[in-house]
């Protein structure tokens, strides 16, 4: 018998593999202190803590897993972090990280290791909205004026900036939904820097969820700054 209104099973697929070169610390950026901790443990705790999150799966790169297991893995003894390896391209990485969820898996979330900053109500906005529409995406209204050029660096056009939306992660789907998605793309040999544009190629319309500018991806010593003012910020809020 199906029983309705049951939660789905909801795995969140950690992206830690990239290589985080502009930075230039000599190490991948996620692993770099913020506030007392490696960068990819704070992204973890966040999932960690949310029951509606089933599973967690860390890609990380071979190369980095002695670090992971030493100074994140056993050091905050998560109860729902896997790991497993990455590829060349985050493509790759987020694929390999969806044929390792557990087969109950329903709803799909994937996640920047470098947004640290990712906030309780928007995981669970993105959960929510995802048993609706199928396919979700963090976003925020784009604050500066976007200009299309061309190869020459001429401005071609300057779309109308009510309907920009910077993406974020997380990016949420039904798992089926996004497996096919990724599997046309491999066939089809589609590159993609982000999840939802395979699910878009496949025909099927993607809902933007509004997030929050703080849920910023850190990529140079500049975002690690911001995001220590951000969260010193909000622990006077809480205090
Ligand atoms: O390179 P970019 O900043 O777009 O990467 C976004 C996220 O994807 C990062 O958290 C990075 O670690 C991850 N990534 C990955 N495997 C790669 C490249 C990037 O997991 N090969």
């Amino acid at each position: 018998m199906e029983i309705h209104n049951q939660e789905p099973y909801v795995s969140a697929i950690i992206l830690a593999a990239g290589k985080g070169t502009r930075m230039k610390a000599g190490i991948n950026k996620q692993f770099l202190t913020l506030k007392g901790k490696p960068i990819l443990a704070h992204t973890l705790i966040a999932f960690e803590k949310i029951s509606a999150v089933d599973e967690i799966i860390a890609v990380i790169s071979t190369d980095d897993y002695a670090l992971f297991e030493k100074h994140i893995l056993k050091k905050y003894r998560f109860s729902k972090v896997r790991a497993v390896p990455g590829g060349k391209i985050r493509q790759e990485s987020a694929y390999r990280g969806l044929l390792a969820v557990n087969p109950k898996c329903q709803i799909v979330m994937f996640h920047d290791g470098a947004r640290p900053l990712i906030d309780k109500k928007t995981i669970l906005k993105c959960i929510e909205e995802t048993k609706t529409h199928h396919a979700t995406i963090v976003g925020v209204p784009a604050k500066n004026t976007i200009k299309v050029v061309d190869q020459h660096g001429k401005v071609s056009y300057t779309p109308d900036r009510r309907f920009l939306y910077e993406v974020q992660t997380p990016q949420t789907f039904d798992y089926d939904l996004i497996l096919k998605a990724y599997r046309t793309a491999i066939e089809e040999d589609a590159p993609a820097t982000d999840d939802a544009t395979l699910v878009e190629r496949i025909g099927h319309s993607v809902k933007i969820v509004t997030g929050h500018y703080s849920n910023l991806k850190i990529t140079t010593s500049e975002d690690l700054m911001t995001a220590s003012a951000i969260i010193g910020l909000k622990r006077q809020k809480t205090r």
